[in-house]
């Protein structure tokens, strides 16, 4: 028997849609025609408070409203601090943007030789192909281009951006994000992944996407076909809550998983969604579950009105610290601060080296004891001042 009782508390079902036809539920297609775009379709479902209000009416000029009615489901229609409505319901905080706040807040548009395809680190590439997303999440770090609010007009330049990539041998990784991969048809998925495959000195293509999140009807047997054609191809899922975790994003995992797709998460650190420990440990584990290894936690980019959004990196570090060696080492993802400006991703973690000598190193362990480490041969002993280790042990015959 298959143990599903172990996922028994997972969201299943169509929900407030239990009237359409199965058919159509499942036809990704269907989701995105049926998509909540506007406040009075929202106000049919909830009472949206003035805030949210207020956020939804700027809404257009930022950063478009959009959910799936799949992810809808998934808020607590009764809860305004709901930690899945906080994600992509607007709120008024949008509308203010602090000093320290930004446009382009990771400095993307300073290393884009060809529209669309960003440069920084010496050995691999971010490849936007598309300015579309499945739904909207309220603190994006490309606001500024995804959904064209903001008239960026973004157009994805796949022969260029191929060209360029052909013409750099230098670009072993090819990361393809966006907006959401995705929501390319199958036809275009199929002749970017070939194109890129060609290419001999790419080595590695990843595809940075959340539509296993919010339109998990995607991930159909036909495109895990067009993976495992042009496989190995990894993924990196955004799941930043337990409760986004339910049987159909189990089963898109599943499937991705069978057609041969190493699958990751980045969560955002997100205020009154994920930023208790407790929060965070059900869903490193339930992503374990899904056979998602937690790769990125981000410190929510600087990006602009995502104050009432940002937590306070010291706290974030805390989060780590009360995850790492209290469970699973594969349940932990690395904390990293995208530096502001274009510096890239910086890792965050908690201090566990308490000094380094001449002849040792001084650590605590995940339960603040101290241990050391000698640094050369013949020097030094690994006996802690306050605590006696016992006989030096002998190689067992
Ligand atoms: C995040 C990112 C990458 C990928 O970084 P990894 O640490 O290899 O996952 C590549 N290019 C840009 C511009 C990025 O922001
Ligand atoms: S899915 Fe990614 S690109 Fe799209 S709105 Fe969310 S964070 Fe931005």
């Amino acid at each position: 028997m298959y143990p599903n009782d172990r996922y028994k508390d997972w969201f299943r079902g169509q929900g407030l849609w239990a009237h359409v036809p199965e058919e159509d539920w499942k036809n990704w297609k269907w989701q995105l025609r049926n998509r909540i775009t506007k406040v009075e379709q929202l106000e049919e479902y909830l009472d949206l408070t003035p805030e949210e209000k207020a956020g939804c009416y700027f809404a257009n000029q930022k950063l478009a409203l959009a959910i799936t009615p799949y992810f809808f489901n998934l808020i607590d229609r009764n809860d305004p601090n709901c930690p899945i409505r906080r994600q992509v319901i607007p709120r008024g905080g949008e509308m203010k943007v602090s000093s320290e706040e930004l446009l382009d807040p990771v400095g993307e548009e300073g290393t884009m030789p060809v529209e669309g395809l960003v440069h920084r680190y010496p050995d691999r590439v971010l490849f936007l192909v598309t300015d579309r997303c499945a739904s909207y999440c309220r603190y994006c770090t490309r606001s500024r281009l995804v959904s064209n609010a903001q008239d960026y007009n973004f157009h994805a330049e796949f022969e260029q951006g191929l060209k360029y990539i052909e013409s750099h041998p230098e670009v072993r990784d090819v990361l393809l994000s966006g907006g959401d991969p995705l929501l390319l048809s199958d036809h275009k998925l199929d002749y970017l992944l070939g194109r890129l495959r060609a290419i001999p000195h790419v080595e590695f293509i990843r595809i940075g996407s959340r539509i296993p999140v919010f339109l998990p009807q995607r991930i159909t047997p036909e495109l895990g076909e067009i993976f495992k054609k042009h496989g190995p191809i990894w993924m990196s899922i955004h799941v930043n809550h337990p409760r986004e975790c339910t049987e159909e994003l189990r089963q898109a995992t599943e499937r991705l998983a069978f057609s041969g797709v190493p699958l990751g998460n980045q969560s955002v650190l997100l205020k009154g969604v994920n930023d208790e420990t407790e929060v965070m440990k059900a869903l490193i584990h339930r992503l374990l579950m899904m056979r998602v290894r937690p790769y990125y936690l981000y410190q929510c980019d600087l990006i602009t009105g995502s104050a009432h959004l940002r937590v306070d990196v010291r706290k974030g570090i805390e989060i780590i610290r009360q995850l790492r060696g209290h469970t699973t080492g594969y349940a932990i993802p690395q904390y990293v601060i995208d530096a502001p400006g274009g510096g890239g991703k910086v890792p965050i973690n908690p201090d566990y080296v308490k000094e380094i000598t001449e002849s040792e190193i001084v650590m605590r362990n995940f339960a603040g004891e101290e241990y050391r480490y000698p640094l050369i041969p013949g020097k030094g002993s690994i006996q802690p001042a306050d605590k006696p280790v016992g006989e030096p042990h002998e190689i067992m015959a």
